[in-house]
Parts: C-alpha cells; structure tokens; sequence
C-alpha cells in the first residue's frame, strides 16, 4: 500500500535493525485518515473470504481492526492483556511473548465472544517473530472457530514470523513489507 509506505518513511524510526517505530501514525498518535485506508485496504483483500468477526490484541492492533470490521461490517474482538473486574471469568487465554516489551503476557478473549464455527479474521499492526499472532490462532483453534487470514500492516520480513504463518497454509497479507532496517536505513520489499 503506497500511501502507508509514503507516511512510514516521512514518520518512522529505526530505534534499531530489528524494530521501528511508527508513534506518529499508528502505536501512540493515530492518523485517522490513513488508518481507515488501512481498513479499506484489508476489506478488499479479505471481504470474500466472507468473515464474520475481525479479532485483534490490544492495543495497537485496535484501531487498524476497527476500521477494517467497519468497511467489513462486522463486530471487532480485541483480546485483553488484562484481566478487568467486568470481564467474563470464562476466557480463552493463551501466553505469549511481547517483541517490544521483551516480556510474556496472556492474551485473552471472552469465550462468550467467540463461538465455533464463526469466521474469523485476524489483523494486527505489526509482525515479527509471529508470536502474537501464534496466540490468537491458538485462541481461534480452542474456540473451534475459523482463521479465514491474517492481515498485517506492517510485516518485517527479515524476521520469521510471516512466513512461518504462511507455512502453515495461512493466508498472510501485509501491506507494507519491510526488508531491512539496517544502517538506521528503511528497505521494502
Ligand atoms: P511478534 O509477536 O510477531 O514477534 O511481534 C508482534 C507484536 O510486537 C506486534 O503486535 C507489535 O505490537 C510488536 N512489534 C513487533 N515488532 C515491532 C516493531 O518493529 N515496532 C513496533 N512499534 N512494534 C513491534
């Protein structure tokens, strides 16, 4: 997607050759306007795949979930890192190690929310090792429901996490794929 491109490498920054960071536009200040072509982006990728719910993780993956379910018309899951005080006791939780944090935290989804047999798409803002896109399928699976794709904006593809998805006979979109960012330097592919 040339616009999401075209903004990455006027905001982006290489905080180092494994991570860069898009606050500007998409992880701490969201850019509205691109945010909703991100989601009509991954609508005409995925609208035939006919899903019946987009699932996310909280935070950064909510605003590009939420414009893609609003083109797709269709409620958006994001699972919680935190257990709330209103939150359904019955969860389908699954452990999974941050990239950024460098820390393991557990995903959970409401099994009120997610039921078998529902389509499902996952979208989520960036892909690394593929971790936390691992744990949403296991969520996926133990609700019996049906991964119908993965939507990535941003996929490093220097690292494994996007192939190793594919590999699986997972459709994986991503919209802007990174090469390298080597040298303080943004390549794609
Ligand atoms: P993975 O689980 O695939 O290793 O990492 C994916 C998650 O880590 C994403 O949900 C995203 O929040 C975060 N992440 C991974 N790489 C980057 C990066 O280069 N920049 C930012 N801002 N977040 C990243």
């Amino acid at each position: 997607m040339e616009l999401l491109k075209q903004r990455i490498l006027e905001v982006g920054v290489v905080v180092s050759d494994q991570v860069l960071k898009l606050d500007a536009i998409l992880n701490h200040q969201v850019d509205p306007v691109l945010i909703m072509e991100m989601g009509k982006e991954f609508a005409r990728l995925f609208r035939e795949t006919k899903p019946d719910k987009v699932l996310t993780v909280e935070s950064s993956g909510i605003p590009i979930a939420y414009t893609t379910a609003l083109q797709l018309e269709v409620p958006m899951i994001f699972a919680r890192r935190k257990k709330t005080l209103t939150m359904d006791q019955d969860t389908y939780s699954e452990r999974v190690p941050s990239f950024t944090k460098g820390i393991v935290t557990d995903i959970m989804v409401s099994s009120h929310l997610l039921h078998k047999g529902e389509r499902v798409l996952l979208i989520d803002d960036f892909i690394a090792n593929g971790d936390a896109a691992r744990g949403l399928i296991r969520i996926i699976e133990k609700a019996e429901a049906e991964l119908v794709g993965v939507g990535i904006a941003v996929e490093k593809s220097f690292q494994a996490g996007g192939n190793s998805i594919r590999e699986r006979g997972i459709r994986v979109e991503s919209l802007a794929r990174i090469a390298s960012l080597a040298n303080g330097q943004i390549t794609f592919n």
